[in-house]
């Protein structure tokens, strides 16, 4: 039955480079039956402060008028490792803001030592980590740093190797669609593709609900 909760934790809108204003990520959100869902657009210094409260402004403002579990949040991307616990800092002290990191996927060039600098700054959601080593998936195991199996094109390629890793050294997983136009919303069918299409058995599919469930209470207005 939980199989059937929709909750998406890392999208983006027309503040980043997505292609829906939030209002209408979020009705289309509605539309599709979602529980939860996280507005994630991607920022690095040049835009930091504006996002936040861009995203906080519009959570806030829908507060009690949707039946979606609506949570402001960021993607840091592309930010040098040396400097993302410095911005992981600057967020926190901005309020309740759900992290996501923008992992080493196999499909850009994202600078090595990203993954690592983002477990250690403890973001929630290191998104789409390609192949993320043993020791950095120990690591998130240790700090609660969720990895994430995505459903984007692209960043894809790493999912087997991420359930492999992430099931060997117990760290816990979240599915995401990565979401940045209205073809890429979520259904229980893609939930089941993308999980099962990893290499993980559809018995497990409840802890991915669940611990994103945990995440969007923590950082819901
Ligand atoms: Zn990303
Ligand atoms: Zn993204």
């Amino acid at each position: 039955m939980s199989e059937q909760i929709l909750i998406d934790l890392h999208t983006h809108s027309l503040l980043s480079d997505g292609c829906l204003l939030p209002a209408e990520l979020l009705r289309r959100c509605e539309a599709a039956g979602y529980s939860g869902l996280a507005i994630t657009d991607h920022v690095d210094s040049s835009n930091v402060a504006e996002v936040l409260r861009a995203i906080s402004r519009f959570c806030q403002g829908m507060n009690g008028k949707t039946p979606v579990m609506l949570v402001p949040g960021v993607e840091i991307t592309h930010v040098p490792p040396g400097e993302i616990e410095g911005m992981v800092r600057f967020i926190r002290s901005q309020g309740k803001f759900l992290i996501v990191g923008h992992g080493e996927t196999p499909v850009e060039p994202v600078t090595p030592g990203t993954n690592r600098g983002f477990i250690l700054a403890g973001v929630d959601i290191l998104a789409h980590p390609g192949l993320i080593s043993p020791e950095e998936t120990r690591l998130a195991a240790e700090r609660g740093v969720c990895l994430e199996i995505t459903a984007r094109k692209g960043h894809c390629l790493g999912n087997g190797h991420v359930a492999r890793q992430a099931l060997a050294h117990e760290a816990l997983l979240v599915m995401d669609t990565d979401t940045h136009g209205p073809d890429d919303l979520l259904s229980p069918r893609k939930v089941r593709n993308t999980i099962c299409g990893a290499g993980i058995e559809p018995e497990r599919i409840p802890e991915f609900i669940e611990n994103s469930l945990r995440l969007a209470r923590k950082y819901r207005p």
